[in-house]
């Protein structure tokens, strides 16, 4: 006869992933303990309030989705403003609107119609003749056209990645929208915003009554963990879980430097992207203008693509076809576990935004419950 166990769920990773599932099988009666290697709940959600202003400590977050449920999910915990991003590409000292739209169009080439924008763009990707683009290149190449490919996509694709545009995969930029108005909303999903008050107060109701151990790494005493609870949730790295058995997933990391700065509005602008190979940072974000913040300072982050090392933090999973190939056989491992459920961005080693996670989770937990 087995003894029972102290906690029914063990929840390895306070991110979105593991606080949702937290927050569900807690709202069905069972017991959970989160644990995580930081020093704070909430992964790569988390703010830190510097100067009155939450700090995305972790890059810039912005929430948006298409799907009601989810929008209603995350706004029955804390309300959302109505934050809309349209970041600024600066290219040799030159400011070009985002995402590809008909202000951009009319900075770069002076078109003022979308018949006209249409026809230049046009004339410029007929030239190459690409019939099924293979790669992040070819894809932008076949979508753009090369004056916007060279001027805000190549410099800034290729220091995020740390590779050439050619050997990445071409859904990185389908994700971009190309738009003939005068949009510069980023995203085309029908919802979108910042919690009011940050990111925190989305993960403290989420995990609100739920027992939250800090700075404790799974993997120095896995045997005591696995000893506490009948089943793990793994949000953490796979590799790692299956001691590297197939060998290392690779992740590009980032450096993220905090200024503060003593005026009240540095850029004017939540994001401005750095196109050009030569400045060493991809963007600058200035947090407060997220919550249109009107403090008397400002804190600003320079975001630096970093190789990734183990001891580094794993930001975005590099699904080229080797670690594809890889990530494939732990997933088969994954699969037959019975008292184990992997989810999230490492242990799904998957580019996934904030409302897709939650989806995710939502849909593991009614799967494992046998809600549906
Ligand atoms: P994480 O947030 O990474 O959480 C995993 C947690 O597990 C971490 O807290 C980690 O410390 C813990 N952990 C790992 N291993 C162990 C261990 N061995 N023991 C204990 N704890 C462990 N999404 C958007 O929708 N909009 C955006 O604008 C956006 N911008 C982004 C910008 C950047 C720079 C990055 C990197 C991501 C961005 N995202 C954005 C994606 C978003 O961060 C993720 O979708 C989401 O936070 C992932 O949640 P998660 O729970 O899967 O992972
Ligand atoms: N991208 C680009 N220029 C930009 C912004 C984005 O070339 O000014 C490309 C780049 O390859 C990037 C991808 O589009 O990796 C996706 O951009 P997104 O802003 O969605 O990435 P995230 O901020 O989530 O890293």
């Amino acid at each position: 006869m087995s003894l029972k166990k102290e906690y029914e769920y063990l929840i390895v990773g306070s991110g979105l992933f593991g606080s949702v599932f937290a927050h569900e099988a807690t709202k069905r009666g069972k017991k959970c303990l989160v644990i995580d290697k930081r020093n704070h709940a909430g992964g790569n959600v988390y703010c830190e309030n510097v100067e009155g202003i939450n700090v995305h400590k972790y890059g810039a977050h912005i929430f948006h989705t298409n799907d009601k449920q989810i929008w209603d999910y995350v706004n029955s915990f804390v309300e959302f403003n109505r934050y809309t991003n349209s970041p600024l590409a600066f290219y040799q000292g030159k400011l070009y609107n985002l995402p590809f739209n008909m202000n951009t169009f009319y900075q770069l080439w002076g078109v003022k119609t979308p018949q006209e924008a249409k026809e230049k763009i046009q004339s410029q990707i007929e030239e190459l003749n690409i019939q099924e683009p293979s790669n992040l290149e070819e894809q932008a190449l076949s979508l753009i056209g090369p004056d916007i490919y060279e001027k805000l996509i190549k410099g800034y694709t290729e220091k995020q990645w740390g590779r050439s545009a050619t050997e990445l995969p071409a859904f990185i930029i389908k994700r971009l929208p190309v738009r003939f108005t005068y949009d510069n909303n980023y995203f085309n999903d029908k919802y979108q915003g910042i919690p009011i008050g940050g990111y925190n107060k989305l993960v403290e109701g989420l995990l609100k009554d739920i027992e939250v151990r800090l700075e404790v790494d799974y993997f120095e005493d896995r045997e005591k963990w696995n000893a506490l609870a009948d089943k793990i949730i793994f949000t953490g790295k796979i590799d790692q879980y299956y001691n590297f058995q197939f060998g290392q997933l690779e992740y590009r990391s980032l450096r993220f430097d905090h200024e503060v700065h003593d005026v009240q509005n540095y850029q004017g602008n939540a994001v401005v992207n750095y196109t050009e190979r030569e400045v060493p940072y991809t963007r600058i974000i200035e947090h407060k203008h997220f919550e249109f913040g009107t403090q008397p300072k400002t804190v600003i982050t320079k975001e630096y693509p970093k190789e990734w090392t183990a001891e580094k933090e794993p930001y975005y999973p590099i699904n080229d076809e080797r670690n594809t190939e890889i990530f494939k056989k732990y997933q088969q491992l994954a699969d037959g576990e019975s008292n184990v459920i992997f989810g999230g961005r490492l242990a799904e080693y998957r580019y996934y935004d904030m409302h897709q996670i939650i989806g995710s989770a939502l849909k593991k937990v009614s799967v494992h419950f046998g809600d549906e």
